[in-house]
């Protein structure tokens, strides 16, 4: 089990134990884990402090179950929106690397959570499938490539790379000026010229997007990075 995985499963005996309702062993592995883990402390010393709470609580008001507020699910909903979404590291890693004067955090972070990116066609699919986890901190090194408009188009690409990985490689990129709602395909051209598909993103207009997209073709093998539009058109193209 990895320490996250260990991390996961301890955190929800957290109330047990402040409830010592945990046997001798299972206590024992908790404990272990809170030496070394500050947010399950912190999660602990929270949970504790309800607990003596917990002893006021009057069983007979229970008889009958309060309703919840009818708003409730609307509150839910708007807390969930106004919680800034988790982007992938990588994300993190662009961002923080290019501050770009002009262009807020918030913004990019929205835009990004309303790109649609989905892994498709067999790349894509067999690239997922057939992953295996990679160590977060060990990511391949980030390749800047330039994609360059095809045609009559008015596309905004402020970066765009890739990064090798062991199942495939991955297109990192952030722009503007992809037709909202419109559906972009990212392929890349392999050594025998074929165009593979490394997914498909969802155009915001004028907002800004940040999306990755992938691909089960390996890096030593993409000769060209193309992004078509919804008609199959191609907009974007890169030579390496
Ligand atoms: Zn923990």
């Amino acid at each position: 089990m990895t320490s996250r995985e260990e991390h996961q499963t301890l955190r929800e005996m957290l109330g047990s134990l402040a409830l010592g309702h945990l046997t001798a062993a299972e206590a024992d592995r908790v404990q272990a884990h809170l030496d070394g883990c500050a947010e399950c402390r912190a999660e602990l010393a929270e949970v504790a402090s309800v607990v003596p709470l917990l002893d006021r609580v009057d069983p007979v008001t229970f008889a009958s179950p309060a309703s919840p507020p009818a708003d409730l699910g609307a509150r839910i909903r708007a807390a969930v929106a106004a919680e800034p979404p988790r982007t992938d590291d990588l994300a993190h890693r662009r961002t923080s690397r290019h501050a770009r004067p002009g262009r807020t955090r918030s913004r990019l972070v929205v835009a990004a959570a309303a790109v649609l990116v989905v892994g498709v066609g067999i790349g894509g699919v067999v690239g997922r499938a057939t992953a295996p986890p990679e160590p977060a901190a060990a990511p391949g090194p980030y390749e800047p490539i330039t994609l360059e408009e095809v045609g009559d188009v008015d596309l905004v690409v402020d970066e765009a790379g890739l990064v090798p990985h062991t199942w495939g490689v991955e297109l990192a990129m952030d722009g503007a000026g992809f037709t909202e709602g419109a559906v972009y395909r990212a392929k890349f051209r392999d050594e025998q010229g074929r165009l593979q598909p490394a997914g498909r993103f969802l155009g915001t207009g004028a907002a800004e997007m940040s999306c990755s997209l992938q691909s089960g073709v390996l890096r030593e093998d993409v000769q060209e990075v193309v992004v078509v539009d919804e008609q199959g058109r191609t907009v974007l193209r890169s030579a390496l």
